[in-house]
């Protein structure tokens, strides 16, 4: 019988009383690996509680002490890397280079938060009037929770949960419902730290559940990561019900090629980021913009380079592509395909009706190119969330920048050239919150924050790095007065 996903709930394993479940998919064999339990909001009550009462406890734990367990973490999550890449490959497809990165990423994330005791510090004045000192401190915000993708299950979440405990809070998570095996992982690792009961706690379900976290009023913080529609829903149903909150949201990431750019190094760079974990990254290249003679010359290269790519099962030495999530995934990908066709544009290679041998029942779409995307179509402002390029063309950087600017996305955008004087004005006038040059997928280390912008972020302070510990902490402004005459002689 199928394993049906517990739950994780005041530092104990529960079975969910849910009455629906969903099936867990390896998207290489489409075999069953699980089911996800689709929690109830009673389940989500009782993990709120537990969060809320072990709060006051772990909030008075002195931050050096918190840290501690994050180091333990660290050792365990090193010791079990295999496994939980593995994993990550077996339920979301992307190759094991790609889900052994993947786990890095997060670990950094726990090596950073570790940071906290100093990163958390505010800051004073004296004298700020005669006798008068003003203090600023943080303090943790209470009970915490994150609602994640199914694209990165394992680093995701790792954007926030170190932070936010390292700083004193509670925490919640709800993974994807299409890729909750690699935090199941997680949570026994974390069970083994020893940290109190109710730190930490694990939901699992889809959109009702998280609309639960949304809704409950012991939760005080939320970060999300997924899809634009969701984010927005999201960031105005926590807010409206007085919570912060931090959203990311989807991407339409636009790279640019001048004609002096290295054009061997670019190929490489442009179809890693393009076909890498199948497309399905939020820092995917979607659209590159060539400009002049880098029309033809990139053009080639990246169609060859496309066309060559190896495709398959993730856990197979030499493969260098896996498939899309799920079979509806697949079948949007080439619908769309297909409207680029109608719009105008060249499938120049065509990944559609992909058959891997041996993997007959996956969900794979090869490396498709498609030149002359014409602007303002469908094609140039939708997220494909697949390994599909889509070429367009500007005569100068300038009109290169305004294709750039003209989409609603806001997620990253990258420029290849090798003159300082245009990567400085792409940087300068680049609307997207994380800018590559000569790099393909921006994507900040764990001290940097991750930057989106516009309609691919909504709020203010993102994950990881300063933004994630002033996101998890409230500022307090103490101003304190002593007069002189009360310093009697002790
Ligand atoms: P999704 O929006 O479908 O789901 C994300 C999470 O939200 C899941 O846990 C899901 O159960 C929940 N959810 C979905 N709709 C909801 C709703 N209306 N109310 C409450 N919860 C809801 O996203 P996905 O398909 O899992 O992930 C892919 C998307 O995530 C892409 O658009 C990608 O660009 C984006 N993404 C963005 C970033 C970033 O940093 N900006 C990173 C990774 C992925």
């Amino acid at each position: 019988m199928t394993e049906v996903l517990a739950n994780y709930i005041g530092g104990e394993w529960r079975r969910s009383t849910a009455r629906e479940t969903l099936p867990v998919l390896n998207p290489a064999t489409a075999e069953t690996l699980a089911c996800v339990p689709l929690s109830p909001p009673e389940e989500v009550d009782a993990a709120a509680r537990a969060a809320a009462e072990a709060f006051p406890g772990w909030r008075r734990t002195p931050v050096l002490e918190r840290v501690q367990y994050l180091f333990r973490l660290k050792r365990l999550l090193e010791e079990q890397f295999e496994d939980l890449s593995r994993t990550i490959t077996t339920e979301c497809g992307k190759t094991l280079a790609e889900a052994r990165g993947e786990m890095r990423r997060a670990i950094e994330n726990v090596e950073t938060a570790c940071g906290t005791p100093v990163l958390m510090q505010g800051y004073n004045a004296e004298d700020i009037a005669a006798g008068i000192d003003a203090f600023l401190i943080r303090q943790p915000v209470g009970v915490c929770a994150v609602i994640a993708p199914f694209n990165f299950p394992g680093m995701i979440p790792f954007w926030f949960l170190p932070y936010a405990i390292a700083c004193g809070n509670t925490f919640i998570v709800k993974p994807s419902e299409k890729a909750p095996l690699t935090m199941q992982k997680v949570f026994h690792l974390l069970e083994q730290t020893g940290l109190p009961r109710g730190v930490v706690n694990l939901v699992n379900g889809a959109r009702q559940t998280a609309e639960a976290i949304l809704d409950h009023p012991l939760v005080r913080a939320i970060s999300f990561v997924g899809s634009t529609p969701a984010a927005r829903h999201i960031y105005a149903r926590a807010a409206a019900n007085g919570k912060r909150v931090q959203c990311h949201g989807g991407a339409k990431n636009p790279i640019v090629v001048l004609p002096d750019a290295d054009l061997e190094m670019t190929t490489r760079i442009a179809a890693d980021s393009a076909f890498g974990c199948a497309g399905q990254r939020c820092l995917a290249a979607s659209l590159a913009i060539t400009v002049g003679e880098a029309r033809r010359t990139f053009g080639e290269a990246i169609a060859a380079e496309a066309a060559r790519r190896r495709v398959g099962y993730g856990l197979e030495e030499g493969v260098e592509m896996g498939p899309v999530i799920r079979a509806e995934s697949k079948a949007r990908i080439e619908r769309l395909i297909g409207v680029a066709a109608e719009e105008g544009a060249r499938v120049v290679v065509d990944g559609r009706g992909a058959r891997i041998r041996g993997y007959e029942r996956g969900f794979f779409v090869r490396p498709t190119v498609l030149d002359g995307v014409p602007p303002g179509g469908e094609i140039a402002r939708t997220e494909i969330f697949g390994p599909v390029l889509g070429l367009m063309h500007a005569d100068t950087i300038d009109e290169a920048i305004a294709l750039v600017n003209s989409g609603a996305y806001g997620n990253m955008a990258c420029l290849f050239t090798s003159s300082g004087a245009a990567a400085r004005k792409f940087r300068y006038e680049a609307e997207a919150g994380n800018i590559g040059i000569n790099v393909g997928v921006a994507a900040p280390v764990a001290s940097f924050p991750f930057s989106g912008a516009r309609e691919s972020f909504f709020g203010d302070l993102h994950g990881q790095g300063r933004d994630a510990i002033e996101f998890f902490t409230q500022e307090k402004v103490v101003v304190e007065r002593w007069p002189r005459e009360w310093s009697r002689t002790f």
